[in-house]
């Protein structure tokens, strides 16, 4: 999602005029677009901005800036921007932190940063917005694509689940699904510019549901079955699969339409978290193992498809018993993937309030456990499918 949100923001500032450039050094505008989901991801955020401090030294600041005769004003301190989901989570306490940030911008204002930048120029100031907390207008309308062959679409944002461990509805908003009509705009016009293969994004894709744009009845509402049914049948488009279900809002009504897509892909990611009921109770998730593993059984038969999933180890009071739990999961799925990731408290989460106290150690001993386990998985299924 991150990911896409940089590919938009730097369309849009194409767009307004601005030359986008991969070099730090010659760059006038620095733009750091962050996640917050886990604390290693804004750990490595901070102290990139301290590198990047050394190459725009705060002293310069905006004193020496020599205007052009009949431009804009070329600022001879670089404009370095943290924008995106720390700076909803931190807002101004990012000035203090870090003297040399100029911009602050939440993930939901991302659209205003031309303007934004302009004002930076203009009134020599550090400037942030962090207010919104659900886009108004379509952020996704330039045509910029770093990829030729591959494109995402956004098809929702925000999320309104609040599973316990999770910072994203704090600084994504809650969810709030695209019209459909802007969404096979959009995929319209990237199939047309050449690229014919497609993500759908969205911190829970299948709670997807149209409800705004439409005459307010719910029998016009679109759903997110509706949505692939007719992104199916986008003339030109050749392939398309979708990230992230939750289990939750998944179902063999779902798995059915997956299978009579001719273009969907067939593969799921879903992540379970845990394999303990007691762990997954704690989490928010609202369902249990047995219940995630009926669905799995029900999805590989409708579809034959390969399936992929997260993984959360140390939650707070997670014990061997709980971890066990999640191993035994783990191998009775077999899973194509998993991405495993150890537990770190967020800001704002419920989950703040429980002690972190599975020690570190414990957590890099569980992450490598399951690590290795997955990895004699999906080698094993890679065999078996070559054979
Ligand atoms: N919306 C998606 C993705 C959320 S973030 C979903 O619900 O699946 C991606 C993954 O990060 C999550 O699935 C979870 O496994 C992990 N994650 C989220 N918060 C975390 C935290 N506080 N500590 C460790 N991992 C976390
Ligand atoms: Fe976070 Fe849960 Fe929403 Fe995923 S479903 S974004 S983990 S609150």
């Amino acid at each position: 999602m991150n990911s896409r949100d940089s590919e938009a923001l730097a369309g849009l500032l194409r767009d307004k005029g601005f030359i986008l450039t991969d070099s730090p050094d010659s760059a006038d505008v620095i733009l750091f677009n962050t996640c917050s989901v886990r604390q290693h991801a804004e750990d490595k955020v901070w102290s990139e901005i301290g590198r990047i401090a050394k190459l725009s030294p705060l002293d310069f600041a905006y004193k020496t800036r020599k205007i052009k005769a009949g431009g804009t004003p070329r600022p001879t301190k670089k404009i370095v921007g943290l924008v995106g989901c720390m700076a909803q989570n931190y807002k101004d306490e990012i000035f203090k932190r870090c003297p040399n940030v100029d911009l602050v911008v939440g993930p939901n204002d991302l659209i205003s940063i031309p303007l934004l930048i302009e004002a930076i120029l203009r009134e020599r100031s550090q400037v942030i917005a962090v207010g919104t907390m659900e886009r108004e207008q379509d952020f996704y309308i330039s045509n910029f694509r770093r990829e030729k062959d591959h494109a995402y679409v956004v098809i929702s944002e925000g999320c309104s689940n609040f599973c316990s461990y999770c910072v994203v509805p704090f600084v994504r908003g809650r969810l709030h699904s695209r019209p459909h009509q802007e969404i096979l705009k959009e995929i319209k016009s990237t199939v047309n510019s050449g690229i014919k293969d497609i993500t759908l994004l969205g911190q829970n894709v299948n709670a997807y549901l149209d409800t705004d744009h439409l005459p307010d009845k719910p029998s016009n509402y679109v759903n997110f079955i509706e949505l692939i049914k007719k992104i199916d049948e986008v003339e030109g488009l050749k392939s398309f699969d979708f990230v992230t279900s939750h289990p939750k809002d998944t179902s063999q009504e779902l798995f059915l339409a997956m299978r009579d897509c001719k273009k969907l892909k067939k593969q799921l990611h879903l992540p379970v978290q845990s394999g303990s009921d007691r762990i997954l109770k704690l989490m928010n998730r609202g369902y249990t193992a047995k219940q995630y593993s009926e669905l799995v059984k029900e999805y590989r038969k409708i579809t034959n498809g390969r399936i992929t999933t997260d993984i959360i180890v140390g939650f707070p009071t997670e014990a061997q018993g709980d971890f066990n739990q999640t191993l035994n999961l783990m191998k009775e799925i077999e899973f194509n993937s998993a991405y495993i990731f150890k537990y770190s408290p967020r800001p704002h989460t419920e989950a703040e309030n429980l002690k972190d106290d599975v020690a570190l150690k414990e957590k890099e001993l569980r992450h490598k456990i399951l690590l290795d386990l997955q990895k004699e998985i999906s080698q094993n299924k890679k065999c078996t499918s070559i054979l």
